[in-house]
């Protein structure tokens, strides 16, 4: 890991505006940050912890609370997983044991196939999800709107909330299915609407009758075509940590069901039935399933799989290293490995399953461990798997670290730095609390402001602003070089 105690102090930065003029831009060795960040890096690596965020909660999830959610879920009606047919095929399935549904929801989710209630199964039970069933009908039983353009009708709107924001959502998350496919949707105020969308607790209504989510962590439901209606369980949205991407995530993943889609088991997309993964836009693989009913919509967005090639790009996102050494730079939907300058962009999803678009900032941990950040939360990976209990809010994993930060590093204890604008803030993994000097100038380190990336390597910290690369370099005596990267 890098030696910023050492460097920060003799960096030197060729600036940018000055062409080939070098100028000092580190503080004096006396400062303040420069002491603490020196003796962080002289207590060196005895102390580190592999997991630097405070506990993760574990929800109470009784055996008898995961049947029920199981099967209200309709786990017990499963015999197939999106096409693949299950080994262990049950003998009756109307009788399947609580250890069969837990090994159908482990393999649906990604978790160890142990049919065993632990820990990360209960994380993902006791996680809000979505709570439309699924459906029983067979491949050429296929539901779907007979006609192209639809209405909605906002029923209701949560409790003391204005409705503005929630109205725009909504008609932004119609808009997105309507970009990719033939469909059109106005919001209208008549009862006969196509689609009604409500919003109500456990109990709640659908078009007069009684409706009810199964469970108290139910965050919506959808009727499939060609009734439509959508329920939102207002405790979720539009207070505490629920963000509008949640919203319109929730929203997106809803609207599918009301179009005819099933949930997938892939976190790649937005049908996946657990919690928001705030995505903004259907991802590629829903596109397809959704333009397979109504067409690809003329001169509308294809389902475009690469992305421009790396130096086209005028910035990127964020910047992120592997065990085997390589780098990969993230930008919107895309990632790229940095050796390849030429080479286009693959989609993140593919990648990494369930990590949205437009990162703010990613690292990899001491232990290998990738956590990518966006917003008020974060995104854990093991390889290419994402953690259960993930994405997680920022706030309560790293008490102190802001939201939608600008670029994140790791130095050689497993202390985390994060840039925002002017400053950057230094979390300690071994109190597990923010630096007492944080937040601090970023000039300290000899680094512009507002940067779009960084990356801590061996013997380099490197940041990343514009088509421009910083590099503070240890090669016996220490110097800063500075490059043009993204250049074809
Ligand atoms: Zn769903
Ligand atoms: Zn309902």
């Amino acid at each position: 890991m890098s030696t910023y105690g050492i460097f920060v102090l003799v960096v030197l930065i060729t600036c940018e505006l000055c062409s080939n003029a070098v100028v000092r831009c580190a503080p004096s060795p006396t400062s303040a940050n420069v002491r603490s960040l020196a003796r962080s890096k002289s207590s060196a690596n005895n102390q580190t912890t592999l997991d630097p965020t405070e506990a993760l909660e574990i929800p109470q999830v009784s055996e008898l609370d995961a049947e029920i959610v199981l099967r209200g879920l309709g786990y017990n009606e499963v015999d197939e997983v999106d096409g693949l047919s299950i080994s262990q095929r049950m003998s009756d399935s109307s009788e399947k044991s609580l250890t069969d549904l837990i090994r159908i929801f482990q393999r649906e989710h990604g978790l160890d196939e142990s049919g065993v209630l632990d820990d990360d199964t209960k994380l993902v039970i006791g996680s809000p999800h979505c709570g439309s069933k699924r459906s029983s009908k067979t491949a050429n039983d296929v539901s779907k709107w007979t006609k192209k353009s639809l209405t909605y009708r906002i029923h209701n709107f949560p409790r003391g909330k204005s409705p503005g924001p929630i109205r725009k959502l909504l008609a932004q998350a119609f808009s997105e299915w309507s970009k990719v496919t033939n469909l059109d949707f106005q919001e209208v105020d008549t009862e006969d609407s196509d689609i009604e969308i409500g919003f109500g607790g456990q109990v709640h209504h659908q078009r007069g009758d009684k409706c009810m989510f199964d469970d108290s962590k139910t965050l919506a439901h959808a009727y499939y075509p060609e009734v439509g209606d959508i329920h939102f369980n207002s405790q979720y949205f539009f207070e505490g940590d629920t963000s509008l991407t949640d919203f319109l995530d929730t929203a997106l993943h809803e609207i599918g069901h009301s179009l005819g889609l099933e949930h997938s088991s892939s976190k790649a997309s937005l049908m996946h039935p657990t919690e928001s993964n705030g995505f903004t836009e259907p991802q590629p693989m829903d596109v397809q399933k959704i333009q397979a009913l109504y067409g690809v919509r003329r001169g509308g967005r294809a389902t475009e799989t690469s992305g421009p090639k790396l130096c086209t790009l005028s910035k990127i996102d964020a910047a992120i290293d592997d065990d085997n050494g390589n780098v990969y730079f993230l930008a919107g939907n895309y990632f790229y490995n940095a050796n390849k300058t030429r080479s286009k962009g693959e989609l993140i999803s593919s990648k990494w399953p369930g990590l949205p678009g437009n990162i703010d900032a990613a690292f990899r941990y001491l232990d290998g461990r990738s956590y990518f950040f966006k917003g008020d939360k974060y995104w854990r990976f093991k390889g290419s798997r994402l953690e259960p209990g993930h994405p997680r809010s920022i706030r309560k994993a790293f008490p102190g670290l802001p939201s939608n930060c600008d670029a994140m590093i790791v130095d050689g204890d497993g202390d985390i730095y994060a840039f925002r604008g002017n400053q950057y803030w230094v979390y300690e993994t071994k109190t597990k609390k923010i630096s007492s000097l944080s937040p601090s100038s970023i000039r300290l380190l000899g680094l512009p402001n507002n940067l779009d990336a960084a990356l801590d390597t061996e013997t380099t910290i490197g940041a990343f602003k514009g088509t421009s690369y910083y590099e503070a370099q240890v090669n016996g005596k220490f110097r800063t070089t500075h490059s043009s990267l993204l250049v074809c």
